[in-house]
């Protein structure tokens, strides 16, 4: 992947003091090429290598820095840039309803980040949208928007497939307006190919309803011809920005270094995943150093923090503070750490646990949170409360493995986890008052 090529070019440059000539031109070749593999636009390659040329070569050397991390930051710095340096965010129309339209190919994620749109304004936003079914040609296109809506809890508005597009979006923003929308999403159709009758019938809603943000949505798995559609796109329709969707699987990462370059639009959210909750801001310095290996502590947090309640959080800190954390607590911990997202997924983002999560495969799967949800659930409210009386009877240790269909073992093996995370926990506490810490434990 891009991401061990670029280490194994950083490899090279670890324990050297100062950067020859020499050096820098390896790495950066290395670099290049690392690049081009991973569909990066080849025009895009070149401008980057340039830059980074120029900077670790010419530069002064940094005392505090080694080469190798000197380059990294360099490479780091100029990736971020490319990808337009701030985040971006969703428009938001000083007279609502904000209305934005979606485009994009068949089969690019229209329909479903439309509803991830929606939830996350709903959610983190706090808002009141309203979902468009425009798309009158695919069969069932309403039907999944739909069902998306339902399970989002979320208006969708549709007239069918037998009313124009147009119209639907004209009539939609009446809905909107009389039902106290701030937000309309409109889902519309796409092509295999750009066509030009798909062209027109988007120019003709965006006629109708005056979007204030027209997103593409585009497959990152797609490479460079993802930001060929979206170069085309934009020349019709003046995109304000992308979605960039299915960034969770097996992409090249090309596509996301090299689209705002080639367009100048702006990638305002990253899908990564088939749920609607699998929808990310785009922060280009934290997909650089997610490309280059660091981790992405920052999406981490941000996430731990949306879904712990705070309240919550300071209250089991004082809890861990004062030696009563119990196992009612780590039970709900445990819960909540599921809620932040498939256990795999995080650990990648822990700089340095990538590698780790095959090996520890084991320790943190589904099933696992699933055995010890019934140890605990079979305890008493008492024995949950006070885990030192399980700990200390035999008898109890015996109950309780029956009553959960486990082996006396799967008690005893869940109490020394308990025993070992309070006194991590403890240590964690003790480090400072970031309740993401005392998660990190878990
Ligand atoms: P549309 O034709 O552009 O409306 O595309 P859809 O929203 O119907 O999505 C096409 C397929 O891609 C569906 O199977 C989605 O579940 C899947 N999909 C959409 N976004 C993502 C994503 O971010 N990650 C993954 N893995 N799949 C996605
Ligand atoms: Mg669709």
């Amino acid at each position: 992947t891009l991401t061990t090529r670029l280490q194994g070019a950083f490899q090279k440059l670890r324990g050297k003091g100062r950067l020859s000539e020499d050096d820098v031109k390896d790495a950066l070749r290395e670099i290049r090429r690392a690049l081009l593999e991973a569909d990066v636009n080849h025009v895009v390659a070149k401008d980057f290598i340039d830059r980074i040329r120029e900077r670790a070569v010419g530069q002064e050397i940094l005392q505090s820095l080694s080469a190798a991390q000197q380059v990294i930051k360099i490479v780091n710095d100029e990736m971020t840039e490319l990808m337009g340096g701030e985040q971006v965010k969703i428009a938001h129309a000083a007279k609502p309803p904000t209305v934005i339209m979606l485009a994009g190919l068949q089969g690019a994620g229209k329909t479903t980040a439309a509803a991830k749109l929606a939830l996350h304004l709903k959610n983190t936003e706090h808002r009141h949208p309203l979902l468009v079914a425009a798309d009158i040609y695919r069969p069932a296109a309403i039907k999944q928007l739909q069902v998306l809506g339902g399970q989002i809890g979320v208006s969708v508005f549709s007239l069918g497939d037998q009313v124009s597009p147009q119209d639907i979006a004209r009539q939609a923003m009446d809905e909107a307006r009389r039902g106290g929308f701030d937000y309309v999403l409109i889902d519309t159709a796409g092509r295999l190919h750009i066509d030009e009758a798909l062209m027109h019938e988007l120019l003709d809603i965006q006629r109708v309803a005056e979007p204030d943000e027209i997103l593409l949505v585009v497959d990152a798995m797609t490479g460079q011809d993802a930001v060929n559609v979206a170069q085309h796109f934009h020349e019709q329709l003046s995109l304000t920005g992308l979605i960039m969707t299915k960034l969770d699987g097996d992409t090249r990462g090309g596509a996301a270094l090299s689209v705002r370059h080639v367009t100048g639009c702006p990638i305002k959210f990253v899908g990564t995943g088939e749920k609607p909750e699998a929808l990310e801001p785009f922060y280009p310095d934290r997909m650089a150093s997610r490309i280059l290996g660091m981790g992405d502590v920052m999406t981490l947090i941000e996430r731990a923090q949306a879904t712990i309640d705070e309240k919550d959080a300071r209250e089991l800190e004082a809890k861990i503070r004062r030696n009563e954390f119990t196992l009612e607590d780590f039970l709900s911990q445990l819960q909540q750490v599921r809620k932040l997202g498939p256990l795999d997924q995080l650990l990648g983002m822990i700089p340095g646990m990538g590698k780790m999560k095959q090996l520890q495969g084991a320790s943190v799967d589904e099933g696992q949170i699933k055995k010890i949800e019934a140890i605990i659930y079979s305890m008493s409210l008492a024995e949950r409360r006070n885990p030192d009386l399980v700990m200390k009877s035999s008898s109890r240790r015996q109950r309780i493995a029956k009553g959960s269909g486990m082996e006396v073992r799967d008690v005893n093996q869940l109490l020394r986890k308990f025993d070992e995370m309070r006194k991590l926990m403890k240590q964690f506490s003790s480090l400072g008052k970031n309740p993401s810490r005392a998660l990190g434990g878990l």
